[in-house]
């Protein structure tokens, strides 16, 4: 069945679709009506929550790029510090290390994982202040050797958990592996909020109450300022209401994300390319990513069927413009930016929408 004009296209998101309108509402209402909009029950309530998850100490922020500068911040990272990180997912960490006025050490990542791997950590030469494992796409990369590592050598290990927020192996949750981690709550990501906001997290009480200074001028009590690095990055009650409406839903989210993937894994031609994704709880089919040769080919025939699709991401933090070429090639890294492809994966998405796209994907042999 050709996709005819009358179709209207599949988007890779619909954020407008939102399924819960009448709930949030009501908890708008409530917010509005309590007189309170910054430092009150919801934004506690929400780290709560995030705690009665499984997810360690939260300390609520503003975004998650505040929330990944916050997190090296409180594991004592300061100017002048290298730290190491991939390359391939889309600058947000290295926007934290230079907001702190440390430089990034890049290494390559698995092509199986995305992510830096215990093999490409025991490449690299010297030791970093700190290691960032960005968990890419929703697939928690293989992090318990390199947590392992980390703490032999005594470099703390942040996570970054923006894509990954509810993957879990052997019922450990993503951000609970190293000593800090960052998370997101951007409108697209699995938990996502109606404007900006993020989280840090951590097991270890110590590192939580420096990031909770951090966020509020570096205060220790009210006006007394104890820390160096302090900012205002807070997260407001309205956005605090509406993610713990959705916070519960999280797990059933991701495995709708997940069926989603299993079809397009069934429909995908072997020769057109391969789905980054698991059939397990270790993925959150944050993205549906394919890794295929011929990228503007495969992107035409989707295309004429009608489906949109998008690159995460184009261009690798060591090749971006501002650093005019100082970094050595990271091989794997650059491939899966030439050759990776995003399809629609949401939650909202219809019956027909997933069956359009596997028949697109048929097509792409
Ligand atoms: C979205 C994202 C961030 C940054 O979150 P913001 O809230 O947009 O600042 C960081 N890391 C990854 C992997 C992300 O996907």
């Amino acid at each position: 069945m050709a996709w005819t004009d009358t179709d209207a296209r599949v988007p890779v998101n619909d954020l407008s679709r939102a399924e819960d309108l009448d709930e949030l509402a009501d908890r708008a209402r409530d917010v509005i009506l309590s007189g309170r909009y910054l430092d009150g029950n919801e934004v506690r309530g929400l780290e709560g929550d995030l705690t009665a998850h499984g997810l360690g100490h939260a300390v609520a922020v503003g975004n998650g790029t505040d929330a990944l500068e916050l997190a090296l911040r409180a594991v004592g990272c300061v100017a002048g510090d290298s730290i190491l990180t991939a390359a391939n997912a889309g600058f947000y960490a290295s926007t934290a290390i230079l907001r702190i006025g440390a430089f990034p050490t890049y290494i390559d990542v698995d092509p199986t994982t995305a992510a830096i791997s215990p093999s490409t950590v025991l490449s690299m030469r010297g030791l970093p202040a700190a290691v960032v494992v960005t968990h890419l796409y929703g697939l928690l990369a293989d992090i318990e050797p390199i947590a392992e590592w980390c703490h032999a050598q005594d470099i703390p290990l942040v996570e970054d958990c923006a894509q990954a927020l509810g993957a879990r192996r052997g019922g450990k949750l993503a951000g609970t592996f190293g000593d800090a981690a960052a998370c997101s709550f951007y409108p697209t990501k699995n938990l996502g909020a109606l404007g900006d906001g993020g989280a840090v997290l951590s097991v270890n009480p110590e590192i939580a109450q420096r990031a909770r200074s951090l966020r509020q001028y570096g205060w220790d009590e009210r006006n007394v300022v104890t820390q160096h690095g302090g900012r205002n990055s807070r997260l407001d009650e309205l956005q605090a209401a509406f993610l713990r409406h959705r916070l519960p839903r999280l797990d059933g989210l991701n495995t709708t994300r997940r069926g989603i993937l299993a079809r397009y894994a069934e429909a995908l031609p072997e020769m057109a390319g391969r789905l980054l994704w698991r059939p397990d709880e270790s993925c959150t089919g944050h993205l549906a990513i394919v890794v295929t040769r011929d990228r503007d080919r495969f992107r035409r025939t989707l295309g004429a069927g009608g489906i949109d699709t998008a690159i995460h991401y184009p261009v690798p933090d060591h090749r971006q413009p501002l650093w005019r070429g100082t970094f050595p090639p990271l091989p794997e890294t650059e491939a899966l930016c030439e050759h990776v492809v995003t399809l629609p994966c949401f939650p909202g998405m219809t019956e027909d929408e997933i069956g359009r796209v596997c028949a697109a994907l048929g097509r792409t042999r």
